[in-house]
């Protein structure tokens, strides 16, 4: 990178944006949004700790319109709610007659809890050892999808504006060991507990059934509710593609030859857009938007969405703390800028990733917007306008304002 005193000054006054974070991970940050650079930050709810928090920090901060001339200095974030795989075994989903009332589902305790751990976690226990179950016992008592849901639903209604994240697939996180007693009293207070905090590894992983399920019914109640979503994937990128398509498949949009557009004088693709079907009475199964967040799949798995029949509008986001190790004064390796040059220009987004807000975020968020920049030979000023413009519509949609 070049010496600080080179840099050309950042344009922070256009508007810089960070698509996908995490400040009520510590909470005592959040007075620090108002001082930011940074003018609104996406922010994610993953479990069952942190939904209220977001839905608290909405209260006073929330975004009340598309358009940023409108905004009062207390509009700072996007509240999003969701469900991250890496709780995923947290949850079970109520089947049969059961579903009905979503009121009357309850959490599984004693053996039913056991049962359910056996089937969701991997290596699967048929027998399991005084071990395995001692972890099971002590995990949890699983809760019904539904019911989460449902309280989504009640979310988002609540704020317009507001969308779906951070869901997703992960092939390779474990669940981490319970908290033992004594090391709880320990832990860092000012951290939302849930998170892993240094604790150790237990040798399971969630089943990628279970984890598809729970990932599908929140992209269904995206589409329902015609909301974006911030998608997790880590080693498991060819089926975060399959499950979305297993929602568009029979609604691609119809791609013009060359020869047809020629005939009909225009050279746009006939599609029908997701806000034209809105006005029909029932909403398109598949959400209108994705970011896949802190993207790491390789450029071959990423060209599967650049095909123009997909109906969903797909955005890749970028991120120091997860695409460059977060290593501030690094050089930028030639495998992320390949990945950027792979991007189009109008589907990128940054973000920082991170659990704190403040000064610290806003460095992430200048750091990955300059690399960013340089790779695809843009000015600052044109750079930021874009990737401003691209989180604009990533989070509004097509609006105009007027
Ligand atoms: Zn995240």
């Amino acid at each position: 990178m070049n010496p600080p005193q080179e840099k050309e000054p950042f344009p922070w006054s256009m508007g810089v944006y960070d698509a996908h974070c995490h400040p009520t991970d510590t909470m005592t940050s959040i007075p620090a949004i108002k001082t930011m650079k940074t003018r609104i930050l996406t922010v994610m709810a993953t479990r069952s700790q942190d939904q209220e928090l977001v839905t608290s920090v909405a209260d006073s901060h929330s975004v009340k319109s598309p358009f940023p001339e409108k905004w009062s200095d207390d509009e700072r974030i996007v509240p999003c709610f969701g469900w991250h795989p890496w709780f995923s075994h947290q949850m079970y989903v109520a089947e049969g007659d059961d579903v009905g009332d979503v009121d009357a589902l309850r959490d599984l305790v004693g053996e039913e809890k056991v049962r359910h751990y056996q089937r969701v976690l991997l290596p699967r226990r048929d027998d399991p050892s005084e071990e395995d179950l001692r972890i099971f016992r002590a995990l949890p008592d699983p809760t019904p999808f539904q019911k989460f849901l449902a309280e989504a639903k009640r979310q988002l209604q609540k704020y317009p504006l507001a969308q779906v994240g951070e869901i997703g697939l992960d092939r390779s996180f474990r669940v981490p060991e319970p908290w033992a007693p004594d090391l709880e009293d320990k832990r860092d207070k000012t951290l939302t507990i849930g998170g892993r905090e240094g604790r150790r590894l237990t040798p399971f992983r969630v089943d990628m059934k279970h984890q598809k399920m729970i990932v599908k019914m929140q992209f269904q109640l995206a589409a329902e509710m015609n909301r974006a979503v911030s998608v997790h994937g880590v080693q498991a990128h060819g089926m975060v593609f399959d499950t979305l398509k297993e929602l568009y498949e029979g609604h691609e949009k119809k791609v013009l030859s060359k020869r047809e557009k020629k005939k009909q004088g225009t050279s746009q693709p006939t599609e029908t857009s997701h806000s034209e079907v809105d006005t029909e009475t029932t909403s398109p199964p598949y959400p209108p938007r994705i970011c896949l967040h802190s993207y790491s799949g390789n450029a071959s798995n990423f060209k599967q969405y650049l095909n123009p029949a997909i109906p969903v509008e797909i955005f890749a986001s970028f991120s120091t703390a997860i695409n460059l190790s977060d290593d501030l004064d690094g050089e930028t390796p030639k495998s992320f800028e390949e990945m950027i040059q792979i991007v189009p220009d109008h589907m990128l987004l940054i973000e920082s990733d991170l659990h704190t807000a403040g000064e610290h975020m806003d460095t992430r968020i200048e750091d990955i917007a300059r690399r960013i920049c340089k790779v695809k030979g843009w000015k600052l000023e044109e750079g930021v306008r874009i990737l401003g413009d691209n989180w604009r519509r990533f989070i509004f949609g097509d609006v105009r304002d007027g």
